[in-house]
């Protein structure tokens, strides 16, 4: 599969390690991340694959398209980080600012 996920620190080939499914329930902005439980049925399910290196132990977190478009509207704080050259805070996924293009570490 074209799925392969490369290590930005060290290029090697990440490995899968578990889909984290949290729900949206009530006003955007209040859902949470449910580690390790399943939700009710009847309340919408989003997922983030998670990626871990074996060479350096770098961990990715990966959305699909539906994922990212909620996370891109309601991203709570736990998902945000700074920008080390701009200071704009951007997704944590992110491998380079969307403000200011810098490659983060
Ligand atoms: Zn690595
Ligand atoms: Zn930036």
């Amino acid at each position: 599969m074209s799925d392969v996920k490369k290590c930005s620190a060290c290029g090697a080939v990440m490995q899968f390690a578990q889909k984290l499914p949290f729900r949206i329930r009530g006003t955007p902005g209040m859902w949470k991340l449910l580690l390790g439980e399943w939700a009710e049925l009847g309340e919408e399910m989003l997922s983030l694959d998670v990626y871990v290196c074996v060479n350096c132990g770098e961990v990715r977190f990966f959305t699909d398209e539906k994922a990212r478009q909620y996370l891109l509207k309601t991203t709570p704080k736990e998902f945000l980080k700074k920008c080390f050259n701009c200071g704009k805070q951007i997704p944590i996924a992110s491998e380079e600012c969307p403000y200011c293009r810098a490659r983060q570490q």
